[in-house]
């Protein structure tokens, strides 16, 4: 060891959820840290160019994710850095929330230090030191050595619930049934793209596309193309080797620019490195075989090339904490309140298959959004940690949509904020008083249905 440090807050994983947790933290003067392995922030976000964030809406157009989440999306907005929410074109979800990842990656950390945040870059966690149910200190790994920090309460942000599965918690994977996970993908840009000929062919050609897509609206051009998804036709006769149904891909951030969600992995384990050295080759070889096929085959791609590739491939779902509720499929497409819910969110149940070609889908009934209750981010068996984000305690179908960016920072504002909580009266993350804080949450702006 090379050095030792203390802190109150100890945030592992610097993504969508480890960013709003630590913010949240650092804003209620804790001394927080952030760790994160890469050399910038942002998750799978930056590093496997996910894009564009969903959702902060109900299907009716019910903002019910603020707080720190829409504070990005505002600041980014006042630096070119997004057009905030816009209409999702196909109509599957009311809004999508473009981003430019290398403003958002620059962004996080100005946040961060402006709530006094530490950060960690290039430092990988790979030990826990746990005493009488509670982590004293992680060990986290890199070019300084091995670093030891010790902390009074931690927050597992690392989307694969490293944090909590190092530290003995009970965990879930994939389906219940076979643990098979949904597929990764390995995400890329094109630049060069002729988005009035793409939507020129799509008006003429309706029945080549996503059904539920806003035609009137996109005639009229009162909805902006913010997505495309179909291409029947041309994605069946090309017979490209890869388990997916058709052609998906976003538009922006700049105005001849797509972000291709077509390539799909299947079979193989995220917290498994020799799976995923195959994963990260297979992926990068769909991505040239996509690419040249658009090119080829569909119109408005004649001129487009290649501009940038994930740096990891996309990892949709590996480990779950279980905590003090799982969260199941009924709760989600009931729309379903908690008493000691800390979040809500809007996105119906979207999952890519993980053995077949389609994607499946369930709706939120009621009022369009579901709650997230607070037990859902405590886990069994340590009494000073927290989950956020991806890794939260929930069945393989609800985790279906509480991986999307949106819920991610939800819940880790809630986390960070329940973390503070928790060192300032020195008590368990479960003792913590759920009323207080809901009142916080409400107070920084988070919205909560009661
Ligand atoms: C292919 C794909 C498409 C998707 N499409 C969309 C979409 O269109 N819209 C949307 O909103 N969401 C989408 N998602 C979901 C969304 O991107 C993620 O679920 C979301 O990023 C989860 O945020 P997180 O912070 O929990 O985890 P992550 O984004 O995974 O962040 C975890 C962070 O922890 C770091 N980390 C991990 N382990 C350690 C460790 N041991 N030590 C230190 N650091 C560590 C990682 O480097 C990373 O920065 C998609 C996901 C994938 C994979």
């Amino acid at each position: 060891m090379d050095l030792e440090q203390h802190y109150d807050v100890v945030v592992v994983g610097g993504g969508p959820a480890g960013i709003n947790a630590a913010i949240a933290a650092g804003r209620k003067r804790m001394k927080t840290l952030l760790i994160e392995r890469y050399g910038f922030l942002g998750g799978m976000s930056t590093a496997a160019l996910v894009y564009p964030w969903m959702t902060f809406h109900t299907k009716a157009g019910k903002q019910v994710i603020k707080g720190i989440a829409q504070e990005i999306v505002d600041r980014l907005k006042a630096i070119g850095g997004s057009p905030g929410h816009v209409r999702d074109t196909l109509g599957f979800v009311y809004s999508v929330t473009p981003y430019h990842p290398e403003k958002y990656m620059v962004l996080a950390m100005d946040m961060l230090q402006e709530a006094h945040v530490d950060v960690l870059l290039h430092s990988l966690v790979v030990e826990v030191h746990i005493e009488n149910r509670c982590i004293r200190s992680v060990t986290a790994t890199g070019k300084s050595g091995k670093i030891r920090i010790m902390g009074k309460m931690f927050v597992d942000a690392t989307g694969d619930g490293d944090i909590s599965y190092l530290a003995g918690v009970p965990m879930s994977k994939g389906r219940e049934e076979d643990q098979k996970t949904q597929p990764m993908t390995m995400m890329f840009r094109m630049r060069g793209v002729d988005l009035a000929k793409v939507k020129r062919y799509m008006l003429e050609n309706p029945s080549h596309f996503y059904p539920n897509t806003l035609w009137d609206e996109l005639k009229d051009g009162s909805v902006p193309l913010s997505a495309v998804q179909g291409f029947y036709p041309q994605w069946e006769k090309s017979k490209l080797p890869i388990q997916r149904d058709q052609v998906l891909f976003f538009t922006g951030p700049a105005e001849d620019e797509v972000l291709v969600n077509c390539t799909r992995v299947q079979g193989y384990d995220g917290t498994n490195v020799r799976d995923l050295s195959q994963a990260e080759y297979e992926g990068r070889k769909q991505v040239l075989m996509v690419s040249d096929f658009l090119i080829k085959h569909i119109p408005g791609f004649e001129r487009a090339s290649v501009s940038n590739v994930g740096t990891q491939i996309g990892v949709r779902e590996t480990r779950r904490i279980v905590g003090h509720y799982v969260l199941t499929k009924e709760d989600v497409v009931q729309g379903r309140k908690f008493a000691d819910a800390i979040a809500q969110s809007g996105y119906p149940i979207d999952i890519h298959d993980p053995t077949q070609r389609g994607v499946s889908f369930a709706f939120i009934e009621g009022d369009g959004a579901f709650d997230i209750p607070y037990r859902c981010l405590v886990p069994q068996k340590v009494d000073n940690l927290l989950a956020a984000g991806r890794c939260i305690s929930t069945t393989h179908e609800a985790f279906a949509t509480t991986r999307l960016t949106a819920s991610a920072m939800a819940t880790g504002q809630a986390a960070g904020t329940a973390a503070s909580l928790a060192v300032r009266q020195n008590i368990r993350p479960l003792e913590v008083n759920v009323k207080a804080l809901q009142a916080e949450l409400i107070a920084d702006g988070m919205v909560l249905a009661g």
